[in-house]
């Protein structure tokens, strides 16, 4: 076994099949069917350091998307939507963290070895471990990459299935060696679908523009901003973008629980407005602070404090 020890942060605890086990030995079997066909469902969910104490940002939707992401795979996980958000408040709380990620994964494990998962168990884990920012800058260089979202005939994309991910790692594979920090994935049909983990967002004319759900993840983020641009009054429109619309936009940003809200500098070379963050992204991103810290009075219950 490659006993190299890990250079990110970790934490004290991970939450293996209903129990606390410390990190170094939450281990699977290597004959686990989910290392071998990508047969795991997962989230990705932040807690912030909140006005009122320590809160998971919109838990709740998070665990609706698990739990969707596991019907699609035929998957049934053995505990409730309840034992779950309950089980992270108590793993933030055991590990004594405040501002971090949340991985909760739930994978096909070891007993049959075979494409078809019947009679695979399942394995829930829940780990969380403090993580800055996702971008390496406050303002990004984007690429449109050659590889293609994977067409909805074949996946579902708004399940959050770790065999998808592929997709998104040579999208990133694309961008070694190159001046760029992220990737813009186009659908099958040549229209903007994400990035690699992330939805995006573009500004024309004061107006919000964003992919339609059809080839992306209906990212939780993106609902949020969706929210966030009613709440201001900023219109909004969820329809089909091209690579010329972006090139176009006054501003772009990503939106996506490890990304946030992170704005678009350029995309293909194109500098988008004046080169800075443009005033809108500038308020959705005012907007999502407040909200994610407990001082925006709309969305409270977005918030839930372990
Ligand atoms: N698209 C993809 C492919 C993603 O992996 C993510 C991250 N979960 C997102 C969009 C953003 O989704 P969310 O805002 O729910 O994190």
């Amino acid at each position: 076994m490659n006993t190299k020890v890990t250079d990110m942060e970790t934490t004290k605890y991970i939450w293996l099949n209903g129990q606390f086990v410390l990190w170094e030995d939450a281990k699977t079997h290597i004959i686990s069917h989910s290392l071998h066909y990508g047969s795991g469902v997962f989230e990705g969910i932040r807690a912030y350091k909140a006005e009122k104490g320590v809160a998971v940002f919109r838990l709740k939707e998070h665990i609706d998307r698990l739990f969707f992401s596991a019907d699609v795979m035929e998957m049934a996980i053995p505990y409730s939507k309840e034992e779950i958000m309950e089980a992270i408040k108590e793993l933030l709380r055991k590990n004594e963290i405040e501002s971090c990620y949340i991985r909760p994964l739930a994978n096909f494990g070891y007993g049959v070895m075979s494409v078809s998962s019947d009679n695979a168990p399942v394995d829930v884990s829940l780990s969380c471990w403090p993580w800055g920012a996702y971008l390496p800058h406050a303002m990004v260089d984007v690429k449109i990459v050659k590889t293609r979202r994977l067409s909805p005939n074949g996946f579902e994309p708004k399940a959050k299935i770790s065999g998808h991910y592929v997709n998104s790692m040579m999208a990133g594979k694309e961008l070694k060696g190159t001046k760029y920090q992220e990737a813009i994935l186009l659908d099958e049909k040549g229209f903007l679908a994400e990035g690699p983990g992330e939805n995006v967002f573009l500004v024309k004319d004061g107006k919000l523009f964003t992919p339609k759900l059809g080839s992306i993840l209906a990212g939780i983020t993106r609902d949020s901003v969706i929210h966030f641009a009613h709440d201001l009054g900023i219109e909004i429109s969820e329809c089909e973008l091209t690579p010329d619309d972006a090139y176009a936009a006054e501003e772009a940003f990503y939106s996506g629980t490890a990304a946030e809200i992170t704005p678009i500098h350029s995309i293909d070379d194109h500098v988008l407005g004046s080169g800075d963050i443009g005033p809108v992204t500038k308020k959705i991103k005012e907007v999502f602070l407040q909200t994610t810290s407990g001082k925006n009075e709309l969305h409270q219950d977005w918030l839930a404090y372990i």
